[in-house]
């Protein structure tokens, strides 16, 4: 997962972009950068860095970024690869001068792909499947950025929201099946992007629209203009885990608010899995709004039986002899005067391979819980993702293997209810959910199947 914001024509481009990456943070944290063109469009200047943006951008690289046009990227961890190497914005100078692309999502069978153009001669900086787009538009005859964007992404599959920066404009375009959100603001007199409309109330920007699946909307000095090159699905396949954990509670995703469909996913999951209980007990952050659901319907009090702490960075040196889950520990730590002797309903928002919850339910007993009955309000994540989520591999993925017996036994609770399928898509409050999101990890249905035949569609110059 990742986070992309761009600013199109403003005196203090870089300067809120960094502000809106920021506000992205949650969205990745393994590095993030940030490329500003200049004004008469000749020169693009890209600083990334590894880590936070607060970590990554001074007042010094901040400066360095002079222009009015800017994109910018938060990325998550991925294992193993190099962390600035593979950071974004991904910059290149091409025959049409400089391009800046940041992505969130994924592309299927990148590494087919990758092969492909590489027995073609192309020369890979990074191991991202991003890459990939940049080395299809430069390859192509379109005679506009927004027809090369156009071009390249029409012979790719997958989930993607992109930005774009040329030296002519910028693109943003989001995959027909509208995996991951885009959406569109406005500040003083200038447009912005963002994987997420927190992003905006933090720089004051007004909400304009989503970006719609499949659409392309290019911006220029003529204003804004919108286009759907693409075959259109009738099925939509929206990330509904950006709405169980991603998303931050005050943004509006998908159209509706984060924070209610948690705490309706908490109230639908107090129906589903009731239980006898003193207390109702987040996991926070990411708990906290299912929990609030949770305790209002089954009228059992809330109670923040966890305080974490937000002020541990990932460097932090651990003792050297073993302390019982010190890793978790530094983040969370129970209230001892509270759960004892009591029985607590914990609620957190997903269940993903069982080794935090472990170390929590064992946190909560040893703090003096008599009793815990764990709530997930979301049903067992069964299915890797391959459109952008990090999700591990089936194996590694508990209820793939488990049933809830054996998974309760695993995490050391006493109890275990995930909310199911229905309650869950019943939480967002649409029609027809089913049409409108997409529930592979929970059971599968992969809207596009990550296996299937490359559609290779290698442009005619190649
Ligand atoms: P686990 O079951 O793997 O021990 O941990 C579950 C916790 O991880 C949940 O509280 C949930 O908030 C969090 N979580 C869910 N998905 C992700 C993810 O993709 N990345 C990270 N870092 N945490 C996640
Ligand atoms: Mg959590």
């Amino acid at each position: 997962m990742c986070g992309i914001f761009g600013i199109f024509d403003h005196d203090e481009a870089a300067n809120l972009t960094y502000l809106g990456l920021s506000s992205l943070q949650h969205r990745g944290q393994e590095a993030t950068g940030i490329a500003c063109i200049n004004n008469d469009g000749t020169k693009m200047e890209v600083v990334k860095r590894g880590g936070l943006v607060a970590e990554g951008f001074g007042k010094e690289e901040i400066r360095r970024l002079k222009g009015k046009k800017a994109v910018g990227h938060v990325r998550y961890s991925t294992t193993g690869a190099s962390i600035v190497r593979n950071a974004q914005p991904l910059y290149v100078n091409y025959r049409h001068g400089d391009l800046a692309l940041v992505h969130n999502g994924n592309l299927l069978q990148s590494a087919k792909w990758r092969t492909t153009l590489e027995d073609k001669g192309a020369i890979f900086q990074s191991v991202s499947d991003t890459e990939i787009l940049i080395h299809l538009m430069s390859r192509s005859d379109a005679k506009t950025l927004k027809d090369r964007v156009v071009d390249a992404l029409s012979r790719v599959r997958g989930a993607y929201s992109l930005l774009f920066l040329g030296e002519t404009g910028m693109v943003a375009a989001r995959d027909p099946w509208g995996y991951r959100p885009l959406v569109i603001g406005k500040i003083d007199n200038s447009w912005v992007f963002s994987s997420e409309t927190c992003a905006f109330s933090l720089i004051n920007a007004q909400f304009v629209r989503s970006v719609e699946p499949g659409e392309v909307v290019l911006v220029n000095e003529n204003g804004l203009q919108s286009f759907f090159p693409f075959k259109e699905h009738k099925n939509k396949a929206k990330c509904i885990f950006e709405h169980v954990y991603f998303a931050r509670p005050d943004t509006n995703m998908f159209g509706h608010s984060v924070y209610k469909t948690r705490v309706r996913s908490g109230r639908i999951l107090a129906r589903e899995h009731s239980c006898e209980a003193d207390l109702v007990i987040p996991v926070p952050d990411s708990g906290i709004a299912a929990a609030i659901g949770y305790a209002e319907k089954s009228k059992i009090p809330f109670a923040m039986g966890l305080i974490r702490s937000h002020y541990v960075g990932r460097t932090f040196i651990e003792p050297s002899q073993s302390i019982r889950s010190f890793g978790v520990k530094l983040k969370l730590s129970p209230v001892k005067d509270l759960l004892e002797g009591k029985r607590v309903v914990v609620v957190d928002d997903s269940l993903v391979r069982g080794t935090t919850s472990r170390k929590i339910m064992d946190m909560i007993r040893e703090a003096g819980a008599k009793e815990i009955h764990l709530r997930i309000a979301c049903p067992p994540v069964t299915h890797s993702c391959f459109y952008g989520i990090d999700t591990p591999t089936r194996e590694e993925l508990l209820a793939s293997s488990k049933n809830n017996r054996e998974i309760a036994n695993f995490v050391h609770a006493d109890t275990l209810g995930y909310l199911s399928k229905a309650g869950l898509l019943d939480s967002m409050g649409d029609k027809n959910p089913e049409s409108i999101y997409c529930t592979a990890c929970f059971d599968g249905n992969y809207p596009q199947s990550p296996s299937a035949d490359l559609a290779t569609n290698m442009p005619p110059s190649v």
